[in-house]
């Protein structure tokens, strides 16, 4: 039998990276990955599809809706949605083969199949040629997660669909019902928007992308609001009914028990992810889910049984794409006898809707709760040269610092770019930068940063320059 000093089981970012870096520290590696491409959710059928779309679609809504002001007169345009979705799969077909040779380059044996295990140190790998076992020393179980949805709505996949099937439409829907506005909802909610839909979220919290700081749905709803975009917040889905083409969903609304109903022919369930670990056989190892399904973890990332692992979207915290590799590498390192570290405070999160929304750090309404002493700079997109030259008028940065000592504690930012733009503060918050060295640091003119460096002048004394 063949013998590992790691089996990493899932190829998603955690499981990848986890691989690579193990790789890289020597170990004798192999994969796992069920499906016949690597990459996971994330490179399959989550961010970087889900990115191409939102690209293509934001393409078609500016050629049609805003070139003209610029003084471009395009004529007729013409959707070929299938060709857009071909572009979309070529996107994908390239960046997973780009995984299979780092897989490569990295010496890293990839075994196709289904992985389980058999006990402590074997897994069996099943898939339609038959059966095979290999053996290892550490385990990481990096297998991800699914869908999922309500109970009483069966997701039937035709028009009944989740992010899956909405990643991979050839037609653009006439009425989409979002339900859930989430990141994933939402993103997906405005790709369809821009590509002609109506769309209609019905989201069951009392604002949008709620575990995000408090301004950013409010500005993020008002935007998507004049984009087309209708919303149902505070109201709870309680039947989703299709007879023939035509789908009905019925909401009630939390606070007054009043009920809405909606008909179109598209309905999108994008209501949260579930950890997989279906036939992993943990019953084997003595491992248990917790009652959200995650396999619980120490701080260093070890299940009930030290030398297995648990890393990505199957563990407790944020399910994305790079908490999931920091955690790869994190294991990786940790194997090999390092040190490593991992700050979950400083995971940012992005909603690459446009405007793009992304934070850092924490929210206002977590350090009201926590008791803080805090401050507030707020600086406008509106304000700056380099969005007014790219027409760009809507959104703000917002940076929360601590009252007595100004070290930044949260930045949080909805507008062009932003999805990047928050490199830097993350930067800053990890270095545990005060806003005034932010707003001190010389910033390239002009260029949507500067947002950043206003809007920490502002938290400085209220020294914003540009407004
Ligand atoms: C539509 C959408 C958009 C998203 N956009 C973003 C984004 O922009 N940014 C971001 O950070 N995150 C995004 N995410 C979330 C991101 O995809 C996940 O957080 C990330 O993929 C988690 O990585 P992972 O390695 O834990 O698991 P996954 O990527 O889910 O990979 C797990 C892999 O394990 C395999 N597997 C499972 N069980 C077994 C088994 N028993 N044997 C063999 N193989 C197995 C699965 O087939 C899968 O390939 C998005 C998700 C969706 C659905």
């Amino acid at each position: 039998m063949e013998q590992f000093d790691l089996v990493v089981i899932g190829s998603g970012p955690g499981g990848y990276i986890a691989a690579i870096r193990a790789s890289q520290l020597k170990m004798k590696v192999a994969i796992i990955e069920r499906y016949g491409t690597l990459g996971g959710t994330c490179l399959n059928v989550g961010c970087i599809p889900s990115k191409a779309w939102l690209d293509s679609s934001e393409r078609y809504h500016e050629t049609v809706h805003s070139h003209s002001l610029h003084g471009i007169e395009t004529g007729e345009v013409k959707l070929d949605i299938k060709k857009m979705g071909g572009r979309v799969s070529k996107v994908v077909e390239g960046i997973t083969g780009g995984v299979a040779y780092l897989m490569k380059k990295n010496k890293i044996t990839v075994f196709t199949g289904h992985g389980s295990f058999k006990d402590k140190n074997t897994i069996t790998i099943k898939n339609d040629k038959g059966s095979q076992e290999i053996q290892a020393k550490n385990i990481i179980i990096a297998t991800g997660s699914k869908t999922s949805s309500l109970p009483g709505v069966t997701v039937e996949k035709e028009q009944i669909i989740t992010s899956t099937e909405a990643l991979k439409l050839e037609v653009v829907p006439k009425h989409l019902i979002v339900i859930g506005g989430g990141v994933i909802g939402l993103e997906l909610g405005s790709v369809f928007n821009r590509l002609g839909s109506k769309v209609s979220v019905i989201e069951y919290a009392d604002s949008i992308i709620a575990a995000m700081d408090v301004d950013m749905g409010k500005e993020l709803q008002k935007v998507l609001k004049k984009d087309g975009m209708e919303f149902h917040l505070g109201h709870g889905v309680t039947s989703v009914a299709r007879n023939k083409n035509e789908l009905s969903v019925k909401a009630k609304n939390k606070a007054s028990n009043e009920e809405v109903e909606l008909k179109g022919d598209y309905v999108l369930v994008a209501v949260g992810r579930r950890p997989y670990t279906d036939s992993l056989g943990l019953e084997n190892v003595g491992l248990k889910v917790d009652e959200r399904g995650r396999i619980p973890v120490t701080d260093h990332l070890q299940t009930a049984v030290p030398h297995i692992y648990a890393i990505g979207d199957v563990v407790r915290g944020a399910m994305l794409a790079h908490k999931a590799e920091e955690e790869g590498v994190y294991v990786a390192e940790f194997i090999a006898g390092q040190k490593p570290h991992i700050n979950y405070n400083l995971i940012p999160g992005v909603v690459y809707t446009w405007p793009e929304v992304a934070g850092v750090g924490q929210t206002e309404q977590e350090l009201k709760q926590k008791g803080v002493d805090f401050k507030v700079g707020k600086f406008p997109f509106l304000a700056l040269g380099r969005a007014a030259a790219s027409n760009e008028k809507s959104g703000i940065i917002k940076v929360l610092a601590n009252k007595n000592t100004d070290e930044i504690l949260g930045v949080h930012m909805i507008g062009p770019r932003t999805a990047d733009i928050i490199g830097e503060a993350v930067v800053a918050m990890e270095f545990r930068a005060s806003a005034e060295d932010i707003g001190r640091i010389s910033h390239a003119h002009p260029t949507y940063s500067e947002g950043l460096k206003e809007a920490c002048l502002a938290a400085t004394e209220n020294r914003a320059l540009n407004i």
